[in-house]
């Protein structure tokens, strides 16, 4: 089976299909009532069971907070008011679906009509109780990832940010979904926890069989069902290679980044959870280029409140040391949803009300961010990075917020950085098209070519139909790049890069061409972008860079640079 390449190495183990539940049943009436509160009882037990197993894991992973928010469940199903109206509707001859049903809707509507936020959000956990006992009554349990014994390869239609989450990477050996690609975000994260995937394998959900044995080829793209004992033993000799390389790789831990002729570029790594910055230190990173704070609220039935996010982006600045720390504002919306922020649905998502734009119609939500962040900034070199930019008065508007914060921190006596640096993405095309404008108001630039292609070319950067439009190399991306950099320079500030093309090899001759100054990459990316710079030097970039810059589509790019890469 053929799909994307998502993630480099090879995995061999058992399936685990994770598919989403299909909660729906028709409702009886007239139904025997002692069987139905027997049927309710019984699933409320074993949800409670589950809930407080998954407490007790959350408790070890994150913290005790969290784990009582979902203990919080427990107490909520086992209240007599609720319990009570929920088995009265039984009594009176109800099935015990449209029992549970009806009580917990009629409890999220009571919550989400009230003023108070805390309790509105009281309705986005009567939701998650109500599934969570629906799919045990129905018996279509999600399957648990977190609980997935050892050489567990995930096969879903669709791996979503929440799912990857609640991987536990020393049991996975490999991830097949049937949509996505390069740059959506369980790619991403997978990458950043080096876990071989493949993505957009069309029907793998339909035709691998849970617990059937499979290889997940992420270097080539391929998965094999039932492999034959001859393929096992090529693919495990493969595996065994690959581990090879990456340790040859470690000549590379504790030197500079510098091109062949000396030019120091600075080599910083993206992370999703401020744990993640150990990583970063192991892989001998520079410095976060990337925190995408968003899966901080991702996986919750709330939003983290300000001293919880404080307490994440201290604990990266502290692990960093004194290293750069950029840090993403919420980045919601597009393929990154975010159930309690009850973002309306929309016809164009990625066209819409997302990132910034939703943050700036929701202060009191970006203004914790950025309080956590400005208190945080007293503990290390943090700098605020905005994502999603398309003109200037997003900036200025940023600004005067961090400036009223400011204000009151001052006046509360709190410490921060009064110079913390407020740099933005270049990721659409109106940012690219006005960089020398946005150089002006921006500390530093950052260009996200994950999105920035998805916009120069106008192709969801998910759909596999589209996806001959979705290349870097195309000359309109190519070029953009280089307009970018040139305008960051022409500005007097640093430009980075923290989209996959930072640590694409055939890219990188390109960018030490352009004058990128920063490149920030997955963790597992580190060792070989530092030996990919340090192979080139200017004058070869560029005189490689012409070359490709006059070349008129992307395949003659991609050949070009391709025979170019350095062994
Ligand atoms: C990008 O768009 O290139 C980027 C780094 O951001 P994200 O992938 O999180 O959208
Ligand atoms: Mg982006």
């Amino acid at each position: 089976m053929k799909g994307i390449a998502t993630s480099e190495g090879y995995g061999i183990g058992r399936v685990m299909l994770v598919t989403e539940p299909n909660l729906d049943f028709t409702p009886k009436a007239d139904c025997d009532a002692e069987h139905e509160l027997e049927r309710y009882r019984s699933a409320v037990e074993k949800f409670c069971i589950k809930t407080e197993k998954m407490a007790e894991r959350v408790k070890l992973a994150a913290s005790e907070k969290e784990a009582e928010i979902i203990q919080g469940h427990i107490l909520m199903i086992k209240d007599p008011y609720m319990s009570g109206e929920i088995e009265k509707l039984i009594e009176g001859g109800q099935c015990a679906e449209s029992a549970l049903s009806s009580v917990c809707d009629m409890f999220a509507m009571v919550f989400s009509s009230t003023d108070d936020e805390l309790t509105q959000q009281r309705a986005a956990d009567v939701n998650d109780i109500k599934n969570d006992i629906l799919s045990i009554l129905l018996g279509v349990e999600e399957a648990d990832i977190s609980d997935a014994p050892e050489n567990t390869v995930l096969v879903t239609k669709d791996l979503t940010p929440s799912m990857t989450a609640r991987i536990n990477k020393s049991n996975i050996a490999g991830i097949v979904t049937e949509t996505g690609g390069r740059t959506s975000h369980s790619a991403i994260l997978a990458r950043a926890m080096g876990i071989p995937a493949v993505h957009s394998v069309p029907g793998a959900a339909e035709k691998l069989a849970d617990g059937e044995t499979v290889i997940v080829d992420g270097s080539e793209g391929i998965v094999i069902p039932n492999p034959t004992q001859k393929q096992i033993d090529e693919y495990t000799r493969l595996r065994a290679d690959f581990i090879e390389y990456r340790k040859a790789l470690s000549k590379y831990i504790g030197k500079e980044t510098r091109t062949a002729d000396g030019i120091k570029a600075e080599l910083a790594v993206n992370i999703g959870k401020p744990d993640e910055a150990n990583n970063a230190i192991e892989c001998d990173g520079e410095g976060i280029g990337l925190f995408r704070t968003e899966f901080l609220f991702m996986d919750r039935p709330a939003q983290p409140n300000e001293d919880e996010q404080f307490e994440a982006y201290k604990k990266a600045a502290l692990i960093m040391k004194g290293k750069p720390v950029i840090i993403r504002t919420l980045d919601v919306g597009g393929d990154k949803g975010i159930a309690y922020l009850k973002m309306p649905k929309e016809e164009n998502p990625f066209l819409g009300f997302r990132a910034i734009r939703y943050c700036l119609k929701n202060t009191d939500l970006y203004k914790t961010q950025l309080r956590a962040l400005l208190r945080a900034s007293a503990y290390g070199d943090i700098r605020i990075m905005v994502p999603f930019v398309t003109c200037v008065d997003e900036i200025r508007a940023v600004r005067a917020m961090v400036s009223e914060i400011m204000a009151e921190l001052d006046k509360e006596g709190i410490a921060y950085n009064k110079d913390i640096k407020i740099g933005i993405m270049i990721e659409t095309a109106a940012a690219c098209i006005i960089a020398d404008i946005l150089a002006k108001e921006s500390d530093f630039f950052s260009i996200g070519t994950n999105d920035l292609t998805q916009y120069i070319m106008s192709v969801d950067r998910g759909n596999a139909d589209a996806a001959y439009l979705y290349s870097t190399y195309n000359p309109a991306v190519l070029r953009a790049i280089k307009h970018i950099i040139s305008c960051g320079h022409a500005g007097g500030i640093p430009v980075g890069m923290c989209g996959e093309a930072a640590a694409d090899l055939k890219m990188i001759p390109l960018l030490i061409s352009f004058g990128l100054d920063e490149y920030s990459v997955s963790a597992a990316s580190v060792l070989a972008t530092r030996k990919a710079i340090s192979q080139w030097t200017k004058k070869e970039a560029d005189n490689l860079a012409e070359k490709a810059i006059s070349l008129e589509t992307d395949a003659e790019v991609e050949r070009l640079l391709s025979d170019s890469v350095k062994r």
